[in-house]
């Protein structure tokens, strides 16, 4: 069995957000071309779907969107809300993976390659029934092998859409794509690419590093790789420290006892749930990292029923370490292992209660 990681990156990014936090929270206003925006001198930030199928878009001056669209129902920002529904949206995410990074309040992305109770696929769309369900909004969610393909797929065809760009198809997803969805390829550097007849991404990867760093400078390497639909960026989990709980330890000797590195993690799990408990906390993601003694890793996450504070409620996470032990000589190979147990702790359980109960 091959150990290495396949990875999997969900990109959530929420459609209209604020203006769908204000429909969420008053339901009325479902259906009906609504803005979040200034209302003297200022500008429009967030228009529902129905706002601009009427011509209204952000950034646009809300005295000019109210004079195309006399009806549309203008509300002042309640920036507290959005970022209360920004920390519930990412505390799901949290449910299924502890390697999540908020790239704004309205989207981030997630490490869905450790889950193991589902695949990829189904992890996020439950996630995302799980956000509508919850939060009563909707977002827009791409699926894929790096951040960019992810991050692309998410926006492409929103709102309220999933796509998934099968492993191996970066190139070709990103291919018939207009240059300018290129991360670093703005409104400038697009001109500077029209005008050397690079319109289409496939062109882009057509173009030699060299030919491209006198159209687009130093950043040439990195937008061809792009282009080839390469992104080796990871998600980078932001205050890991706040939001799980992990040990880690390293055997002075490899091993292949299972039953010496399950007794292990156990241990480790009897050591962080007391932490758990301690801090009155409770979790519900739990990750097992294995590394072998080639330095090769693999990595089992599971997303418990119930928020915990027990550890016997975490004993069976390592059940799939018997898939993975396996090495390529058909030998129990956990070699010099590293054992990394990531205990992620449930944040906002009761505040989602709360959520639940006012009917939002
Ligand atoms: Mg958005």
């Amino acid at each position: 069995m091959k150990r290495s990681e396949q990875r999997a990156a969900v990109h959530l990014d929420a459609d209209a957000f604020f203006v769908g936090c204000e429909v969420a929270s008053e339901p009325r206003l479902r259906g009906k071309a609504v803005a979040v925006g200034g209302m003297k001198r200022g500008i429009i930030a967030s228009a529902s779907y129905e706002a601009r199928r009427l011509g209204i878009y952000t950034p646009m001056p809300t005295a000019r969107a109210l004079k195309i669209c006399p009806h549309l129902i203008v509300l002042p920002g309640d920036y507290e809300k959005y970022e209360h529904f920004s920390r519930m949206m990412f505390s799901l995410v949290h449910d299924y993976t502890p390697h999540v990074e908020v790239g704004s309040i309205d989207e981030g992305y997630g490490d869905l390659s450790g889950v193991t109770k589902w695949s990829p696929r189904t992890a996020a769309e439950r996630l995302r029934q799980n956000i509508r369900d919850h939060l009563r909004i909707s977002v827009s969610q791409g699926l894929g092998a790096n951040k960019l393909v992810a991050s692309v797929a998410s926006k492409l065809r929103k709102p309220d859409n999933f796509l998934e760009v099968p492993a191996g198809m970066e190139r070709e997803f990103l291919a018939p794509l207009e240059v300018k969805w290129l991360p670093g390829v703005g409104a400038k550097m697009e001109r500077v690419f029209q005008a050397a007849g690079l319109h289409h991404i496939a062109q882009v990867a057509e173009t030699t590093p060299e030919s491209l760093e006198l159209i687009a400078g130093s950043a040439a390497g990195q937008l061809h790789d792009f282009a080839l639909g390469i992104d080796e960026r990871p998600i980078v989990t932001e205050r890991a420290d706040a939001q799980s709980y992990g040990k880690q330890e390293t055997f002075d000797e490899d091993t292949t006892d299972e039953d010496f590195v399950r007794r292990i993690l156990r241990g480790m799990a009897d050591h962080l749930m007391a932490k758990v408990r301690a801090d009155g906390k409770t979790i519900r993601c739990v990750e097992v990292r294995l590394r072998y003694n080639d330095m090769e890793q693999s990595r089992r996450s599971e997303s418990l029923d119930e928020p915990t504070d027990l550890e016997t409620d975490v004993y069976g996470v390592d059940r799939p370490l018997g898939e993975t032990r396996v090495g390529p000589t058909g030998q129990s190979a956990f070699g010099r292992t590293k054992t990394i147990a990531r205990l992620q702790r449930q944040r906002m359980a009761s505040s989602r209660t709360r959520f639940a109960g006012n009917g939002i």
